[in-house]
């Protein structure tokens, strides 16, 4: 007899899990209270992929102004862009995106139900939503529920009149200035966006830099680039009090400092909102890091897992995604564990930042001798043609045998060149190793093979 499984959230997490467990024969139902893709492709990655991508067309632009003649009457700044337009080029992508993930569903005749599970008992959720109230039983349940933007204090007193990086994406109105909250990733993305299209930007981070765990070669980097296009940062500050006056919003910090700006954006980290969803009925505790899970993304009730940001592992869309298919492949009889030391951490900033495996610090802390070396894009062909000379590739080598035991780059295609050294991590493979490879001329990925000398 074929297990019934049902997963609750059509995320990244949720929605490869279904695809898997269908592949593997089993009866699964996906529900979803609100957008199907998730957060990722409704409210993150995508949408804010998209924004990026107006940031770099008036970059290119700018540019290519530089090659155009003196007269020739091509005067374009970035307060000529068409702020609904920007929001409505969004919202094409998302579409496009949903309908053919929707259709994928149709097409592989997956049960989608519409509305918010709840664990009524033990291997029984209801589900609320148009159709009504229906009840589900089942032999294993995913949990890939996802998490919300949290608001710390002062801002949560002030929640529904700031934005956050769900309500960003519908702005009325471009604003001139903005204060984000938060100098991690989601931050970062939307300090570059803004930034881009002129817009002032300060960012608060109340910790002493930015990206949180990165390599300091990486955050200097990045900073500095950052500081040189007028972004300001203001590290290792809390703020004390959210003020508004004159259609202006304002924070105060504990050095005294008082900033304003059109829009406070708060963009400091996520957290697990489970309340309601019936957790108690099965006895599963949970808190707002989410439901802990064993290597098997099995929770405390070994029928119900639970995937992607929902377990707090690694807050990214392709964990979510391995996870999801980690815990149906599970369910099905597998016994697989995710491997968080492959994870690209990737930033679509310009510059762009991926990193994977440790970093220096990382290595030593487990008690490693390692060897570092790094290469500039300033002394690379492709970059000097393309003006892209911004950044470096960094590896971390163990000293004893020179296996790779990370990477970080900054600059070029810094999110794409990363899965190379992912690959390397993966497979340990030598300095030697990856010396054996022909890289092609001229391209960004030589900037690897420069390091591979040093
Ligand atoms: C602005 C922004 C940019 C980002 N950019 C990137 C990026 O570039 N790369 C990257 O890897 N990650 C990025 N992320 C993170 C990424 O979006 C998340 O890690 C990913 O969406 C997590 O997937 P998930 O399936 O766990 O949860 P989600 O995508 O949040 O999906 C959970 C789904 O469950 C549904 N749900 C919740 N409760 C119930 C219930 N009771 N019943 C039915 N349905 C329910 C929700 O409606 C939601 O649709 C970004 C996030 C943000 C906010």
């Amino acid at each position: 007899m074929s297990k019934k499984v049902i997963v609750i959230g059509a995320g990244p997490g949720g929605y490869p899990a279904a695809l898997r467990l269908k592949e593997l024969g089993a009866e699964v139902s996906i529900v979803e209270a609100w957008d199907f893709g998730g957060t990722c492709l409704n409210r993150g990655c995508i949408p804010s992929k998209a924004f990026l991508d107006t940031g770099h067309r008036v970059h290119a632009f700018e540019g290519l102004k530089k090659l155009l003649k003196e007269d020739s009457g091509v005067n374009f700044s970035a307060d000529m862009l068409d702020w609904g337009k920007v929001k409505a080029r969004r919202a094409e992508v998302i579409t496009k995106l949903r309908t053919s993930l929707e259709k994928l569903f149709q097409a592989k005749k997956i049960e989608v139900l519409r509305g918010r599970a709840v664990f009524s008992a033990h291997h029984e959720v209801t589900i609320t939503g148009p159709q009504g109230e229906i009840k589900r039983t089942f032999d294993a349940a995913i949990l890939a529920a996802g998490t919300r933007p949290s608001f710390p204090p002062p801002f949560r007193d002030f929640k529904d009149s700031l934005s956050d990086s769900d309500r960003v994406f519908d702005l009325p109105a471009k604003p001139r200035s903005v204060i984000i909250v938060g100098a991690g990733v989601i931050g970062l993305e939307f300090a570059c966006f803004f930034n881009s299209i002129g817009v002032e930007v300060t960012v608060l981070e109340l910790l002493p830099d930015l990206l949180a765990g990165e390599d300091p070669q990486v955050t200097r980097a990045v900073r500095s680039s950052f500081e040189k296009r007028g972004i300001k940062f203001h590290f290792g500050k809390k703020t004390n009090a959210v003020e508004f006056s004159g259609g202006l919003k304002a924070v105060k910090l504990d050095d005294g400092t008082r900033l304003e700006a059109e829009e406070i954006l708060v963009g400091a980290g996520r957290a697990a909102d489970l309340a309601g969803m019936g957790l108690e009925a099965i006895g599963l505790p949970w808190d707002r890091k989410g439901v802990k899970v064993n290597e098997y993304m099995q929770t405390a009730i070994p029928e119900v897992y639970a995937v992607g940001d929902v377990n707090g592992i690694s807050l990214l869309a392709h964990s979510a995604s391995r996870q999801g298919e980690i815990a149906a492949e599970n369910i099905m009889g597998g016994k697989h564990t995710f491997d968080e030391t492959i994870v690209p951490k990737c930033v679509y900033t310009w510059p762009e930042v991926g990193s994977v495996g440790l970093n220096k610090a990382q290595a030593e802390a487990k008690g490693l001798a390692v060897k570092t070396a790094r290469s500039f894009y300033l002394g690379i062909g492709k970059a000097v043609a393309t003006d892209e000379t911004e950044g470096f590739v960094q590896l971390v080598f163990n000293a004893a045998d020179e296996t790779v035991l990370g990477a970080q780059i900054v600059g070029g295609p810094a999110t794409e060149l990363i899965h190379v050294l992912a690959l390397a991590v993966k497979l340990r493979l030598k300095r030697s190793d990856l010396k054996g490879i022909i890289y092609a001329h001229p391209t960004m990925a030589e900037a690897i093979h420069e390091t591979l000398y040093k």
